[in-house]
């Protein structure tokens, strides 16, 4: 059977955002019910990756180990909620970079198409700003928006393009539907 991929952005979706970047595990704080939508979409047979812009690190906010910190406190988390998330891809490099892995270029979507083992049916992409949704529409992936984070400011460019996409309140409202329609 063909795997139902879900790729969630990370900062405003999983976990709160900060305009000052989030530096170290301690600043990273997931955002209520994240961390066992994540679980719960797991446990339903969905596939789940995490696709993150971290330009943080080009410009040295916080380093390699840090980011590392981060995403062993998430990858913690959702493993003790029982769940499972594939892996982590993220985008080191400065906007100015022009590289083919900064959202809303679909470069990290095609490393997991790549990385992914299995047949792949869908790829649904879950994310809380217009890079994402655009990531996501370059990919070929079913673009998602959340409220949470950027959000509300995304779905005003939303609708002004006249895309129709799904939206909810925040992941666990998506895992909430997606787990419903789809049961796998
Ligand atoms: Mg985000
Ligand atoms: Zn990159």
């Amino acid at each position: 059977m063909a795997d139902s991929i879900i790729v969630l952005d990370r900062d405003g979706v999983i976990n709160l955002d900060s305009p000052d970047y989030i530096k170290s595990a301690d600043e990273w704080v997931p955002l209520p019910g994240s961390i066992q939508a994540i679980a719960s979409l797991s446990q339903a047979g969905h596939k789940i990756y995490v696709a993150t812009n971290q330009a943080g690190l080009a410009r040295q906010k916080f380093y390699l180990t840090d980011l590392e910190a981060m995403h062993a406190k998430l990858l913690r988390l959702v493993g003790a909620a029982g769940g499972q998330v594939e892996k982590i891809f993220f985008c080191p490099h400065h906007p100015d970079a022009a590289c083919e892995c900064r959202k809303p270029r679909p470069g990290l979507l095609n490393q997991i198409r790549q990385f992914h083992p299995g047949t792949i049916g869908t790829l649904t992409f879950v994310g809380d700003s217009v890079k994402d949704i655009d990531a996501a529409i370059a990919g070929n992936a079913e673009p998602v928006l959340v409220l949470t984070g950027n959000g509300t400011a995304t779905l005003k460019v939303v609708q002004q393009r006249a895309l129709a996409i799904e939206v909810y309140s925040d992941l666990a409202a998506f895992a909430k539907a997606r787990i419903s329609a789809f049961p796998l």
